[in-house]
C-alpha cells in the first residue's frame, strides 16, 4: 500500500495557504437549483438502488457542479488495512475520488495531522486552500498539484469524521460561495447517506446475528427434545430389562418354596438366582458408569499391568456365557508378556464388553476369536465373530450412548445400548482406539481395539489380579440397615459362615448397640434415619473402646469421593451394595479384628 507520506517541516505559515476569506470577496454565481435538485434526486436513486456506489456517486456530483478538476470524499480510520470508519483515526483513506486525481492514489491512506483535511476537521469548518504543497509537504510529490481546494467537513452522528472535498489543478477555476453552499448541501447529504448506509448495515449484521441465534435456538430445541425422546426410549428399555432377571428370580424363589428343602433340588434354582442377580447388578453397574462418564468423572486405577492376565480373566468371566450359546471360543495369546499402563479392572471390562457383544450377536453354535499382538508400540486386541454382522451405516453410531441397532419389542437381545459407549471411553482414556468392521448384515462383526503398550519390561512381575477370598475366623458382627430385609438377610448370612450377629436399623441405635455389644465388626449403612451413618461412625470412634473395631460402610455409593468420606468418618473398610460375598469374607478375614 502506497502511502502519501509527509515530511512537513513547512518553512511558510499554515495560515499562507488558507485563503478562506476570499469565498466571501469574490463575485459568486447565481445559485441553480433545478442542476442541483437534479443531481440530489440521481443521489437519491442511487441510495435506493446501490447504495455501495453512493459516495463515488455523490463526488462525481460534487465535482460536475462546483466544476473541479477533482473531487473525492476522506474518512477518519486506524492505519493498517482497509477498516471501518474510526471517529478517533489518524489517518485518512479517500473512499471515492473522481476528476484528474482519480487515477492517482486508491486503497492509500493520509496521516490525519499532515493534510488539510486535518486543519477542517480541527477547525470544523470549510476552509479554502490555495497551492497546499507549500505547506504539506506531503502534496509536494503530486500532479497534478492542488492549486485551489475548497473543503468541508462532514458529521455522522454529530462527530465530524471526514471531508468532502474539490480541487482545482489550475488558475483557470476559482471556488465562490456558491461552491462552498453547494459543498456543504452535499456533505450534509453525504453524512446522511452514509449514516443510512452505516445503520442499514448494522441492522443487516443484526438480522444476521437474529438469524443465526434463531438457528442456535431450533437446533438446541431439537437437540433437547431428541434427548427427552432417547431418555423415555432408555427409561421404557431399562424397565424392560430389569424386569428379564426380576421373573427368573421370582420363580426361582416360588420354586425353593415349593420343593422340600435339601441342597440338591435347590441347587440349579439358586444358581439361576446368582447368574440373574449378577446382571442386575452388571446393569447398575453399567448405568453408574454411563453416569460417570457423562459427568467426566470415571477415574483410572493406572498401575503396569500385564496383558494376557488381563484377557484370561475377561475370558474366564464371559466363558459361562459363551458355553450357554453353544458358541466356540478361541483365544489366541502372543507369544511374549505385553506390559502397558492401565487400570486392570477398567481392561478386562472392555474385553469383557466386547466378548459379550459377540457372544450376543452371533446365533446358538457360533464362533467367536479373540487375539493379541503386538505390533511396534502397540497392542491390538481384536474380537471377531460370525454372527449377525452390522451394516455399514451402523458401524460409526453403534459407538455412541444408548443406541442399538435393534430396538424393536421382539430383539431377542438383552441390553441398553451403552456397552460400546463404556468400552471406547474407556479405551480412549488409555490413549488408544477402538473401531468396528463388519461386511454386512448375516457376516460377522469385528472390533479392533490398539494400546499404547510400554516398550521396556517392567521389573517385578505384575501380579494377578484376581484374588482369592480369604476364609474368617468367627466374629461378633453387627449390621446396620433401616431396610430389615437387607439387614436380616446379611446378618443370617454371615451367621451361616460362623459368625454371631445382631442388628440394628437406625444410626442411633447403631451407636448403642455398638457400645453394649462390642462388636469385632460394624457393617454400617450410610443412609440411616436418626444420625447417618457417617455421623454414627464419627461417635463410635469417639469412644475409646472403638479402638481395633472395624467399621464398614455398606452404601450404594462408591466413587472415589465417597470412598474418602467414609475413610474421614472413621471407617476402614468400604464395600458398595450389593455386597459381594468374596469381598465381604475377604474384608471380615482383613479387618484388624480378631
Ligand atoms: P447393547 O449390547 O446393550 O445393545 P452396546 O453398546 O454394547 O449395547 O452395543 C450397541 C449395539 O451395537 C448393539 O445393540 C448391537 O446392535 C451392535 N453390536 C455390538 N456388538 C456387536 C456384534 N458383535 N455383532 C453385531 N452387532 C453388534
Amino acid at each position: 500500500m502506497d502511502t502519501l507520506k509527509s515530511t512537513t517541516g513547512a518553512s511558510v505559515p499554515l495560515e499562507s495557504v488558507l485563503c478562506t476569506e476570499e469565498l466571501k470577496r469574490r463575485p459568486s454565481r447565481p445559485p441553480d437549483y433545478q442542476a442541483e435538485n437534479k443531481a440530489l434526486l440521481a443521489l437519491a436513486q442511487e441510495l435506493t438502488n446501490s447504495p455501495g456506489s453512493v459516495l463515488q456517486r455523490l463526488v462525481d456530483i460534487a465535482l460536475e457542479l462546483c466544476r473541479g478538476h477533482s473531487a473525492g470524499i476522506s474518512l477518519l480510520e486506524e492505519d493498517g488495512p482497509p477498516g471501518g470508519l474510526s471517529p478517533g483515526g489518524t489517518h485518512f483513506r479517500w473512499h471515492a475520488v473522481a476528476g484528474q486525481w482519480a487515477p492517482l492514489v486508491w486503497n492509500t491512506t493520509t496521516p490525519r495531522d499532515d493534510g488539510p483535511c486535518g486543519t477542517v476537521l480541527d477547525r470544523n469548518i470549510t476552509l479554502l486552500f490555495s497551492n497546499a504543497h507549500r505547506y504539506y509537504a506531503q502534496f509536494t510529490g503530486v500532479h497534478p498539484l492542488l492549486v485551489e481546494g475548497l473543503l468541508v467537513p462532514f458529521h455522522v452522528n454529530g462527530q465530524a469524521v471526514g471531508t468532502v472535498w474539490v480541487i482545482a489543478h489550475d488558475e483557470t477555476r476559482k471556488f465562490d460561495a456558491e461552491d462552498q453552499r453547494l459543498l456543504e448541501s452535499l456533505a450534509t447529504f453525504a453524512a446522511t447517506a452514509y449514516q443510512g448506509r452505516l445503520s442499514i448495515s448494522a441492522q443487516a449484521k443484526a438480522n444476521q446475528d437474529l438469524q443465526a441465534e434463531i438457528v442456535e435456538r431450533q437446533r438446541a430445541e431439537e437437540a433437547l427434545r431428541e434427548a427427552d425422546r432417547r431418555k423415555s426410549e432408555f427409561l421404557a428399555m431399562l424397565a424392560h430389562e430389569l424386569r428379564n432377571p426380576l421373573a427368573p428370580i421370582r420363580n426361582a424363589l416360588q420354586i425353593l418354596r415349593l420343593t422340600p428343602w435339601d441342597g440338591k433340588t435347590g441347587q440349579p434354582a439358586m444358581d439361576m438366582m446368582e447368574r440373574q442377580v449378577g446382571q442386575v447388578v452388571g446393569l447398575v453397574d453399567d448405568l453408574l458408569d454411563v453416569n460417570r462418564i457423562s459427568r467426566g468423572k470415571i477415574e483410572l486405577r493406572i498401575g503396569q499391568v500385564e496383558l494376557a492376565s488381563i484377557v484370561n480373566h475377561a475370558v474366564e468371566a464371559a466363558r459361562q456365557h459363551c458355553e450357554s450359546m453353544g458358541h466356540e471360543l478361541t483365544v489366541t495369546l502372543p507369544p511374549k508378556p505385553v506390559y502397558l499402563n492401565g487400570d486392570p479392572i477398567r481392561l478386562a471390562q472392555v474385553v469383557g464388553n466386547l466378548l459379550n457383544n459377540a457372544c450376543k450377536f452371533t446365533d446358538k453354535g457360533g464362533r467367536i476369536w479373540l487375539t493379541v499382538e503386538r505390533e511396534g508400540e502397540q497392542a491390538i486386541i481384536r474380537v471377531w465373530d460370525n454372527g449377525i454382522g452390522i451394516a455399514a451405516d451402523q458401524l460409526r453410531r453403534i459407538f455412541e450412548m444408548f443406541a442399538q441397532v435393534d430396538t424393536s419389542l421382539e430383539r431377542t437381545h438383552t441390553g441398553l445400548g451403552i456397552g460400546l459407549t463404556l468400552v471406547k471411553n474407556l479405551v480412549e482414556m488409555h490413549g488408544g482406539t477402538v473401531e468396528a468392521d463388519s461386511a454386512g448384515v448375516g457376516q460377522g462383526s469385528e472390533f479392533v481395539v490398539r494400546l499404547p503398550i510400554l516398550v521396556e519390561t517392567p521389573k517385578p512381575p505384575p501380579e494377578s489380579t484376581v484374588s482369592a477370598p480369604t476364609p474368617t475366623t468367627a466374629r461378633r458382627i453387627l449390621v446396620v440397615d433401616d431396610d430389615e430385609d437387607s439387614a436380616e438377610s446379611l446378618a443370617m448370612l454371615l451367621k451361616l459362615t460362623g459368625n454371631e450377629t445382631h442388628t440394628a436399623y437406625d444410626g442411633l441405635e447403631a451407636v448403642e448397640a455398638a457400645a453394649t455389644l462390642r462388636p469385632d465388626v460394624v457393617l454400617l449403612d450410610i443412609g440411616l434415619p436418626k444420625l447417618n451413618g457417617y455421623e454414627a461412625a464419627r461417635k463410635i470412634r469417639e469412644q475409646p473402646w472403638s479402638k481395633g473395631m472395624g467399621l464398614v460402610a455398606l452404601t450404594g455409593w462408591g466413587q472415589d469421593e465417597d470412598r474418602q468420606k467414609s475413610r474421614e468418618a472413621g471407617f476402614n473398610g468400604h464395600l458398595v451394595k450389593p455386597v459381594d460375598h468374596a469381598a465381604l469374607m475377604k474384608l471380615l478375614a482383613d479387618s484388624g479384628a480378631g
